[in-house]
């Protein structure tokens, strides 16, 4: 079973590399962010939250969050595995989702760092305009995932989890080629 984290800087195709893997690998794949713009369009008492934090570009808070996944994860499980896309983005996350990963026996993740540098995140974000990617929203989200998201590299680094690094400069398919090779590489099953 393929039990995947990707991860990295807001803009490094994420969202892009997860859904080729799941179509390829019959994955779940599970996008936060997109969840989360889908729960911004209900007008409930929680998208209204939730739309007010996306529009700063700030971070859920991580109960929220844990709940979510822990619901989807719990829900959704295919049996070639899952792809997690946007989460989790701090420790307090990543500490909660080795606890749900575990009490679903579901241990032994891997971790697909994409990779690319801030210049070419900045155009990238630019060039997509989403309503949270505005220039001074674009700055905040890259000092967060600074300050905070790359931290749960360290997490998972310090705790011997397996993490495969991908450069994210060059064309879709190739990066996608290289990230299913090294899945290969790595995967136990
Ligand atoms: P993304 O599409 O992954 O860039 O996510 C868009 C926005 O959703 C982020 O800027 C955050 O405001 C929010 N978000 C997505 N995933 C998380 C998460 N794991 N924790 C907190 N906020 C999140």
């Amino acid at each position: 079973m393929y039990k995947l984290i990707i991860f990295g800087p807001p803009g490094v195709g994420k969202g892009t590399q997860a859904e080729l893997l799941s179509q390829k690998m019959n994955l779940f794949h599970f996008s936060t962010g997109n969840y989360l713009r889908d729960l911004t369009l209900r007008d409930t008492e929680l998208g209204k939250k939730v739309k007010n934090i996306l529009d700063r570009g700030e971070l859920v808070p991580d109960d929220v969050m844990n709940e979510i996944i822990s619901d989807a994860l719990r829900n959704n499980i295919k049996d070639k595995g899952f792809i997690l896309d946007g989460y989790p983005r701090t420790v307090n996350q990543a500490i909660a989702l080795d606890d749900i990963l575990k009490s679903l026996n579901l241990q032994d993740i891997i971790i697909i760092y994409l990779n690319v540098n801030d210049e070419e995140i900045l155009k990238r974000l630019l060039l997509r305009g989403r309503s949270d990617d505005s220039e001074e929203i674009i700055k905040k989200r890259l000092i967060i995932y600074k300050e905070t998201t790359s931290k749960v590299l360290d997490y998972y680094k310090e705790n011997g989890k397996k993490i495969i690094e991908i450069n994210g400069i060059g064309e879709i398919n190739e990066i996608n080629e290289n990230i299913i090779s090294e899945i290969m590489k790595n995967i136990k099953f």
